[in-house]
């Protein structure tokens, strides 16, 4: 999965005195475009601070892989960088992250910074200024936090709770198509709602998308997913009763029993529903 990065290490703990150095990484988004390069056709890079001339009072730190790479954002983002006519000379450009994946670019830990880079750049700027009051907001001095100078209103990072949902109906599975969007295999999928717990969300989102009661639900694992700022946790099921599909038309263009032998994964490794699917394709039961 994207967030399988191994040997790379991702230390994601928050070091407030952090400041950049030249070599440090700098991602710099403009909506949710990363400026980066591609090298031999497939090498996915991002500038140093020192190439960028980003002002280090623009800069904050987002997380460390290894010991040795160090990760910063632009909060500047979407101004003109100083040196930006010879950075674009140079082959650098601002890529859609959503492109980057479908582009199956290397190696992998850069493609997950990017991922990673966006979440947090999302959540810096929906959190400019205080929900409660209109205040421009500061930062944590000791956590990752915006802090409210004027009500002391603190935001925390938004992770939003999704689930992935293998639904198993003997040897086949309920494999999905989002109508608009991601156009290969899927699972059922959904965000979790206030008041519910991750079963209940598997047990609802199956129903109104499917139409199927589900029982016997068993956690599998949970990925992050940067691209829709998303922590994803993935369940398999078994149906209960009918196995009739009553298709949510709104929120999907296909949903059948597909048998484990005729599964047609998606063209990359990186998502939880795909490697469920792949499991499950390889001989999985409940
Ligand atoms: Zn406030």
């Amino acid at each position: 999965m994207i967030q399988d990065i191994y040997p790379h290490v991702l230390a994601n703990h928050y070091n407030e005195k952090a400041v950049p150095s030249g070599d440090s990484k700098v991602l710099v988004f403009r909506e949710q475009d990363i400026l980066a390069r591609i090298r031999h056709d497939q090498e996915l890079e991002y500038p140093s601070f020192a190439r960028t001339g980003a002002a280090k009072e623009d800069c904050t730190y987002l997380f460390r892989i290894d010991e040795t790479e160090y990760y910063f954002l632009d909060l500047a983002a979407g101004e003109e960088l100083p040196g930006a006519a010879d950075l674009y000379s140079e082959g650098w450009e601002f890529m859609n992250v959503r492109s980057l994946r479908r582009n199956v670019l290397e190696p992998r830990h850069e493609l997950f910074a990017a991922m990673t880079g966006k979440h947090l750049i999302d959540w810096y700027r929906d959190t400019a200024f205080c929900g409660r009051c209109g205040t421009p907001t500061g930062k944590s001095a000791t956590e990752r936090a915006k802090v409210c100078p004027n009500c002391g209103y603190t935001m925390y990072p938004r992770i939003m709770p999704a689930v992935i949902v293998g639904v198993i109906n003997g040897d086949s599975i309920l494999i999905t198509k989002y109508r608009t969007g991601f156009a290969h295999n899927a699972l059922i999928a959904g965000f979790t709602e206030i008041g519910e717990t991750l079963e209940e969300t598997v047990a609802r989102e199956v129903m109104e998308e499917s139409g199927v009661r589900v029982k016997n639900i068993t956690y599998y694992k949970s990925q992050p997913w940067g691209i829709a700022n998303d922590i994803l946790a993935g369940f398999y099921c078994e149906v209960d009763g009918d196995t009739q599909i009553r298709m949510d038309s709104n929120e999907l263009k296909y949903a059948a029993w597909v048998r484990r032998e005729d599964i047609v994964l998606q063209p990359d490794d990186f998502s939880l529903t795909n490697e469920m699917m792949l499991r499950f394709k390889e001989g999985f039961r409940l």
